[in-house]
Protein backbone atom coordinates (compact mmCIF):
# COMPACT_ATOMS: atom_id res chain seq x y z
CA UNK A 1 0.00 0.00 0.00
CA UNK A 2 3.30 2.52 0.75
CA UNK A 3 5.11 1.42 -1.44
CA UNK A 4 1.94 2.12 -4.25
CA UNK A 5 1.25 5.43 -2.59
CA UNK A 6 4.62 6.08 -3.39
CA UNK A 7 4.64 5.12 -6.82
CA UNK A 8 1.87 7.62 -7.41
CA UNK A 9 3.27 10.42 -5.23
CA UNK A 10 7.00 9.70 -8.25
CA UNK A 11 4.39 9.96 -10.94
CA UNK A 12 3.33 13.26 -10.03
CA UNK A 13 6.41 14.74 -8.96
CA UNK A 14 7.69 14.10 -12.87
CA UNK A 15 4.17 15.70 -13.94
CA UNK A 16 5.15 18.84 -11.82
CA UNK A 17 8.91 18.58 -12.32
CA UNK A 18 9.33 18.14 -8.58
CA UNK A 19 13.08 16.02 -7.59
CA UNK A 20 12.31 15.60 -3.70
CA UNK A 21 10.23 15.88 -1.59
CA UNK A 22 10.89 16.41 2.48
CA UNK A 23 8.04 15.60 4.51
CA UNK A 24 7.75 16.22 8.30
CA UNK A 25 5.32 16.57 10.76
CA UNK A 26 1.80 16.83 9.59
CA UNK A 27 -0.48 13.94 7.62
CA UNK A 28 1.64 13.76 4.59
CA UNK A 29 4.36 11.31 6.93
CA UNK A 30 1.79 8.51 8.30
CA UNK A 31 0.34 8.44 4.80
CA UNK A 32 3.44 7.58 2.75
CA UNK A 33 5.39 5.63 5.14
CA UNK A 34 3.10 4.40 8.08
CA UNK A 35 4.89 6.35 10.70
CA UNK A 36 3.68 9.85 12.38
CA UNK A 37 6.27 11.82 13.89
CA UNK A 38 6.63 13.59 17.28
CA UNK A 39 5.81 17.62 16.55
CA UNK A 40 9.61 18.17 18.65
CA UNK A 41 12.34 20.28 17.83
CA UNK A 42 14.46 17.33 16.65
CA UNK A 43 13.81 17.07 13.20
CA UNK A 44 11.98 13.75 11.31
CA UNK A 45 11.52 13.54 7.83
CA UNK A 46 11.20 11.80 4.72
CA UNK A 47 13.32 12.16 1.86
CA UNK A 48 11.74 11.11 -1.55
CA UNK A 49 13.86 11.85 -4.72
CA UNK A 50 12.11 11.11 -7.72
CA UNK A 51 13.94 8.31 -9.20
CA UNK A 52 15.83 7.34 -5.87
CA UNK A 53 14.64 5.13 -2.72
CA UNK A 54 13.00 7.30 -0.23
CA UNK A 55 15.05 7.82 3.19
CA UNK A 56 13.18 8.23 6.69
CA UNK A 57 15.39 10.78 8.62
CA UNK A 58 14.93 10.38 12.40
CA UNK A 59 16.34 10.90 15.97
CA UNK A 60 17.90 8.07 17.33
CA UNK A 61 15.98 7.67 20.12
CA UNK A 62 12.50 8.08 17.81
CA UNK A 63 13.76 5.14 15.79
CA UNK A 64 12.78 2.01 17.89
CA UNK A 65 8.69 3.68 17.40
CA UNK A 66 9.34 2.81 13.77
CA UNK A 67 7.42 0.13 11.92
CA UNK A 68 10.62 -0.34 9.46
CA UNK A 69 9.04 -0.91 5.87
CA UNK A 70 12.56 -1.81 3.63
CA UNK A 71 10.25 -1.87 0.48
CA UNK A 72 8.86 1.47 1.21
CA UNK A 73 12.07 3.90 2.79
CA UNK A 74 15.03 3.07 4.48
CA UNK A 75 15.95 4.27 8.03
CA UNK A 76 18.85 7.13 8.84
CA UNK A 77 18.57 7.48 12.73
CA UNK A 78 20.74 10.37 13.74
CA UNK A 79 22.60 10.75 16.70
CA UNK A 80 22.33 13.75 19.03
CA UNK A 81 25.66 15.50 17.93
CA UNK A 82 24.54 15.32 14.17
CA UNK A 83 22.53 17.67 12.14
CA UNK A 84 19.73 16.46 10.82
CA UNK A 85 19.30 19.34 8.07
CA UNK A 86 22.67 18.53 6.87
CA UNK A 87 22.10 14.87 6.43
CA UNK A 88 18.99 15.93 4.23
CA UNK A 89 20.72 18.14 2.23
CA UNK A 90 23.62 15.61 1.42
CA UNK A 91 20.63 12.75 0.67
CA UNK A 92 19.93 15.08 -2.65
CA UNK A 93 22.71 17.55 -3.44
CA UNK A 94 21.08 21.23 -4.30
CA UNK A 95 17.69 19.38 -6.04
CA UNK A 96 16.62 21.96 -8.75
CA UNK A 97 12.94 22.04 -6.98
CA UNK A 98 11.96 20.89 -3.43
CA UNK A 99 8.83 20.53 -2.44
CA UNK A 100 8.64 20.65 1.48
CA UNK A 101 5.72 19.21 3.46
CA UNK A 102 3.45 22.29 4.64
CA UNK A 103 3.86 21.93 8.71
CA UNK A 104 7.19 21.65 8.08
CA UNK A 105 8.72 23.88 11.29
CA UNK A 106 10.07 26.93 9.71
CA UNK A 107 13.32 26.27 11.58
CA UNK A 108 13.95 23.51 9.86
CA UNK A 109 13.24 25.06 6.70
CA UNK A 110 15.43 27.80 6.74
CA UNK A 111 18.70 26.04 7.47
CA UNK A 112 17.64 23.37 4.14
CA UNK A 113 17.35 26.85 1.92
CA UNK A 114 20.55 28.05 3.62
CA UNK A 115 22.15 24.68 1.99
CA UNK A 116 20.04 24.38 -0.92
CA UNK A 117 20.59 27.42 -2.21
CA UNK A 118 20.00 27.20 -5.61
CA UNK A 119 16.99 24.77 -5.08
CA UNK A 120 13.35 26.01 -5.95
CA UNK A 121 10.88 25.14 -3.63
CA UNK A 122 7.22 24.44 -3.59
CA UNK A 123 4.52 23.34 -1.03
CA UNK A 124 4.87 19.21 -0.59
CA UNK A 125 0.99 19.70 -0.82
CA UNK A 126 0.72 20.51 -4.14
CA UNK A 127 1.94 16.57 -5.04
CA UNK A 128 0.35 14.80 -2.21
CA UNK A 129 -2.94 16.99 -1.33
CA UNK A 130 -4.99 15.44 -5.05
CA UNK A 131 -3.96 12.14 -4.14
CA UNK A 132 -4.75 12.11 -0.72
CA UNK A 133 -8.16 13.34 -1.40
CA UNK A 134 -9.32 10.54 -3.04
CA UNK A 135 -10.00 7.85 -1.27
CA UNK A 136 -9.20 3.93 -1.91
CA UNK A 137 -12.25 1.51 -0.64
CA UNK A 138 -10.43 0.39 2.67
CA UNK A 139 -9.81 4.27 4.24
CA UNK A 140 -13.51 4.67 3.17
CA UNK A 141 -14.21 1.66 5.23
CA UNK A 142 -11.67 3.38 8.30
CA UNK A 143 -13.77 6.72 7.63
CA UNK A 144 -17.38 4.84 8.00
CA UNK A 145 -16.21 2.74 11.17
CA UNK A 146 -15.02 6.46 12.95
CA UNK A 147 -18.01 7.83 11.60
CA UNK A 148 -20.29 4.65 13.20
CA UNK A 149 -18.58 5.31 16.20
CA UNK A 150 -19.42 9.33 16.66
CA UNK A 151 -22.87 8.50 15.55
CA UNK A 152 -23.32 6.35 18.66
CA UNK A 153 -22.43 8.95 20.55
CA UNK A 154 -24.30 11.73 19.30
CA UNK A 155 -27.32 8.71 19.78
CA UNK A 156 -27.31 9.08 23.52
CA UNK A 157 -26.61 13.19 22.85
CA UNK A 158 -30.08 12.68 21.55
CA UNK A 159 -31.89 10.21 23.40
CA UNK A 160 -30.90 12.26 26.64
CA UNK A 161 -28.77 9.54 27.60
CA UNK A 162 -25.67 11.69 28.13
CA UNK A 163 -27.17 14.60 30.86
CA UNK A 164 -27.11 18.04 29.92
CA UNK A 165 -28.82 20.24 32.15
CA UNK A 166 -26.70 21.09 35.58
CA UNK A 167 -23.77 20.39 33.76
CA UNK A 168 -20.83 22.52 32.50
CA UNK A 169 -19.95 22.91 28.22
CA UNK A 170 -16.43 21.89 29.70
CA UNK A 171 -17.84 18.69 31.78
CA UNK A 172 -19.70 17.37 28.89
CA UNK A 173 -16.70 18.35 26.56
CA UNK A 174 -14.57 15.65 28.27
CA UNK A 175 -17.25 13.69 28.71
CA UNK A 176 -17.52 13.09 24.78
CA UNK A 177 -13.70 12.93 24.66
CA UNK A 178 -14.18 9.87 27.13
CA UNK A 179 -16.74 8.04 24.54
CA UNK A 180 -14.81 9.47 21.37
CA UNK A 181 -12.39 7.05 22.73
CA UNK A 182 -14.44 4.57 24.45
CA UNK A 183 -16.02 3.82 20.92
CA UNK A 184 -12.66 2.88 19.81
CA UNK A 185 -10.84 6.19 18.49
CA UNK A 186 -7.19 6.72 19.97
CA UNK A 187 -6.92 10.34 19.80
CA UNK A 188 -9.54 13.06 20.80
CA UNK A 189 -9.76 16.23 18.12
CA UNK A 190 -12.45 18.42 19.62
CA UNK A 191 -15.26 18.10 21.67
CA UNK A 192 -17.31 21.68 21.21
CA UNK A 193 -19.90 22.07 23.25
CA UNK A 194 -21.91 25.06 22.81
CA UNK A 195 -25.13 26.10 25.31
CA UNK A 196 -27.58 28.69 24.08
CA UNK A 197 -25.83 32.08 22.90
CA UNK A 198 -22.36 30.66 22.79
CA UNK A 199 -23.63 28.43 20.19
CA UNK A 200 -23.63 31.71 17.62
CA UNK A 201 -19.83 31.26 17.81
CA UNK A 202 -19.27 28.37 15.33
CA UNK A 203 -15.75 27.45 16.63
CA UNK A 204 -16.54 28.08 21.00
CA UNK A 205 -14.54 26.73 23.48
CA UNK A 206 -16.19 24.61 25.95
CA UNK A 207 -16.20 26.80 29.37
CA UNK A 208 -17.94 26.94 32.97
CA UNK A 209 -21.33 27.69 31.78
CA UNK A 210 -23.90 26.05 33.30
CA UNK A 211 -26.21 24.36 30.70
CA UNK A 212 -29.87 24.89 31.61
CA UNK A 213 -33.56 24.60 30.16
CA UNK A 214 -34.72 26.30 27.30
CA UNK A 215 -31.54 26.28 25.15
CA UNK A 216 -30.22 24.60 21.97
CA UNK A 217 -26.52 22.62 22.82
CA UNK A 218 -25.04 22.06 20.15
CA UNK A 219 -22.21 19.21 19.64
CA UNK A 220 -19.33 19.09 17.27
CA UNK A 221 -16.68 16.68 18.39
CA UNK A 222 -14.56 14.27 16.37
CA UNK A 223 -11.67 12.01 16.68
CA UNK A 224 -8.88 9.80 14.81
CA UNK A 225 -9.16 6.08 14.78
CA UNK A 226 -6.90 3.41 13.21
CA UNK A 227 -7.47 2.55 9.69
CA UNK A 228 -5.20 0.47 6.33
CA UNK A 229 -1.64 0.29 8.08
CA UNK A 230 -2.33 1.46 11.30
CA UNK A 231 -2.80 5.05 10.04
CA UNK A 232 -5.72 6.85 11.51
CA UNK A 233 -8.63 8.60 9.69
CA UNK A 234 -10.95 11.03 10.95
CA UNK A 235 -14.43 11.65 12.41
CA UNK A 236 -16.06 15.08 12.35
CA UNK A 237 -19.95 15.20 13.38
CA UNK A 238 -22.39 17.81 14.69
CA UNK A 239 -25.78 17.67 15.92
CA UNK A 240 -28.04 19.88 18.58
CA UNK A 241 -30.10 19.18 21.01
CA UNK A 242 -32.88 21.58 22.30
CA UNK A 243 -33.18 20.96 26.18
CA UNK A 244 -37.13 21.93 26.61
CA UNK A 245 -40.33 22.91 24.23
CA UNK A 246 -38.29 24.89 21.43
CA UNK A 247 -39.52 28.49 20.53
CA UNK A 248 -40.93 28.49 17.04
CA UNK A 249 -38.37 30.62 15.79
CA UNK A 250 -35.69 28.07 16.21
CA UNK A 251 -37.65 25.42 15.04
CA UNK A 252 -37.67 27.56 11.81
CA UNK A 253 -34.48 28.25 11.58
CA UNK A 254 -33.58 24.36 12.29
CA UNK A 255 -35.66 23.35 9.46
CA UNK A 256 -34.31 25.65 6.72
CA UNK A 257 -30.37 24.30 8.42
CA UNK A 258 -31.68 20.57 7.84
CA UNK A 259 -33.25 21.03 4.51
CA UNK A 260 -30.10 23.00 3.47
CA UNK A 261 -28.04 20.43 4.63
CA UNK A 262 -29.38 17.76 2.80
CA UNK A 263 -29.64 19.90 -0.17
CA UNK A 264 -26.11 19.46 0.32
CA UNK A 265 -25.71 16.02 0.85
CA UNK A 266 -27.80 15.26 -2.02
CA UNK A 267 -25.73 17.59 -4.72
CA UNK A 268 -22.87 15.80 -3.55
CA UNK A 269 -22.05 13.61 -6.40
CA UNK A 270 -18.63 12.99 -8.61
CA UNK A 271 -18.61 15.31 -11.71
CA UNK A 272 -20.41 18.28 -9.51
CA UNK A 273 -17.91 21.21 -8.87
CA UNK A 274 -17.14 21.55 -5.20
CA UNK A 275 -18.19 24.96 -5.35
CA UNK A 276 -21.85 23.71 -6.67
CA UNK A 277 -22.44 21.78 -3.53
CA UNK A 278 -21.79 24.97 -1.28
CA UNK A 279 -24.18 27.25 -3.89
CA UNK A 280 -27.20 24.42 -3.16
CA UNK A 281 -26.75 24.43 0.17
CA UNK A 282 -26.45 28.12 0.77
CA UNK A 283 -29.29 28.98 -1.49
CA UNK A 284 -31.32 27.31 0.60
CA UNK A 285 -30.48 29.12 3.88
CA UNK A 286 -30.46 32.72 1.81
CA UNK A 287 -33.95 31.97 0.79
CA UNK A 288 -35.29 31.76 3.63
CA UNK A 289 -33.60 35.37 4.64
CA UNK A 290 -30.09 33.80 7.12
CA UNK A 291 -27.84 34.06 4.22
CA UNK A 292 -26.16 36.83 6.56
CA UNK A 293 -26.04 34.38 9.76
CA UNK A 294 -24.33 31.21 7.56
CA UNK A 295 -20.58 32.83 7.84
CA UNK A 296 -18.30 30.05 6.53
CA UNK A 297 -17.71 27.29 3.82
CA UNK A 298 -20.47 24.38 3.62
CA UNK A 299 -17.38 21.83 4.32
CA UNK A 300 -13.54 20.37 4.58
CA UNK A 301 -12.43 17.25 3.26
CA UNK A 302 -11.16 14.50 5.57
CA UNK A 303 -8.78 11.88 6.04
CA UNK A 304 -5.74 10.90 8.16
CA UNK A 305 -6.29 15.36 8.98
CA UNK A 306 -9.37 16.40 10.34
CA UNK A 307 -9.36 19.23 7.64
CA UNK A 308 -8.16 19.01 3.97
CA UNK A 309 -8.57 19.20 0.42
CA UNK A 310 -11.46 19.37 -1.43
CA UNK A 311 -12.80 22.12 0.54
CA UNK A 312 -16.22 23.27 -0.41
CA UNK A 313 -16.26 26.37 -0.47
CA UNK A 314 -17.46 29.57 -3.22
CA UNK A 315 -14.23 29.69 -5.90
CA UNK A 316 -13.30 26.19 -5.64
CA UNK A 317 -14.67 24.80 -8.83
CA UNK A 318 -12.96 21.15 -8.77
CA UNK A 319 -14.42 18.81 -9.95
CA UNK A 320 -15.43 15.92 -7.54
CA UNK A 321 -14.40 12.60 -7.88
CA UNK A 322 -15.60 9.42 -7.00
CA UNK A 323 -13.73 8.80 -3.46
CA UNK A 324 -13.58 12.52 -2.25
CA UNK A 325 -14.65 12.48 1.25
CA UNK A 326 -15.74 15.65 2.81
CA UNK A 327 -18.10 17.50 5.52
CA UNK A 328 -21.32 18.71 4.72
CA UNK A 329 -21.84 21.57 7.57
CA UNK A 330 -24.08 24.35 6.70
CA UNK A 331 -24.65 26.86 10.28
CA UNK A 332 -27.12 29.39 11.10
CA UNK A 333 -25.23 31.56 13.96
CA UNK A 334 -27.47 34.66 15.36
CA UNK A 335 -25.15 36.33 17.48
CA UNK A 336 -26.14 37.01 21.17
CA UNK A 337 -29.40 34.59 20.57
CA UNK A 338 -28.48 31.26 19.58
CA UNK A 339 -27.13 29.45 16.55
CA UNK A 340 -27.02 25.42 15.22
CA UNK A 341 -24.86 23.96 12.51
CA UNK A 342 -25.65 20.62 11.11
CA UNK A 343 -22.63 18.07 9.92
CA UNK A 344 -22.21 14.54 8.25
CA UNK A 345 -19.32 13.40 6.42
CA UNK A 346 -20.19 12.27 3.01
CA UNK A 347 -18.35 10.46 0.49
CA UNK A 348 -19.04 10.95 -3.26
CA UNK A 349 -19.33 7.36 -4.42
CA UNK A 350 -19.90 6.72 -8.10
CA UNK A 351 -23.31 6.26 -7.74
CA UNK A 352 -23.98 9.27 -5.92
CA UNK A 353 -23.47 10.85 -2.36
CA UNK A 354 -22.39 8.09 0.07
CA UNK A 355 -23.20 9.70 3.65
CA UNK A 356 -21.43 7.99 6.54
CA UNK A 357 -23.06 9.69 9.28
CA UNK A 358 -26.22 8.33 9.82
CA UNK A 359 -27.69 9.11 13.69
CA UNK A 360 -30.66 11.37 12.85
CA UNK A 361 -30.69 14.94 11.62
CA UNK A 362 -33.87 16.38 12.93
CA UNK A 363 -33.75 18.84 15.84
CA UNK A 364 -33.21 16.67 18.94
CA UNK A 365 -35.90 18.17 21.42
CA UNK A 366 -35.34 16.91 25.40
CA UNK A 367 -38.24 16.39 27.29
CA UNK A 368 -35.90 17.78 30.78
ZN1 LIG B 1 -15.17 23.82 12.31
ZN1 LIG C 1 -17.21 19.37 13.02
ZN1 LIG D 1 -16.12 19.62 10.16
Amino acid sequence: MFAERLDRVRRRMAELGVDVLVVSVGADLPWLCGYEAMPLERLTALVVPRDDAATLVVPALEAPRVVERPDVFRLRPWGETEDPVAIVAELVPEPAVAGIGDQMWSRFLIALMQRWTRTRFRRAGEVTAPLRAVKDPDEIAALRAAAAAVDRIAERLRTGEIPLVGRSEAEVSAELGRQILAEGHHRVNFAIVAAGANAASPHHEPGERIIGKGEVVLCDFGGTMAGPGGVGYCSDITRCVWLGEPPSAFVELYEVLQAAQAEGVKAARAGVPAAEVDRVTRARIDEAGYGAFFVHRTGHGIGVEAHEDPYIVEGNEELLVAGHAFSIEPGIYVPGRWGARLEDIVVAGPDGPDPLNRVGHELAVLDV
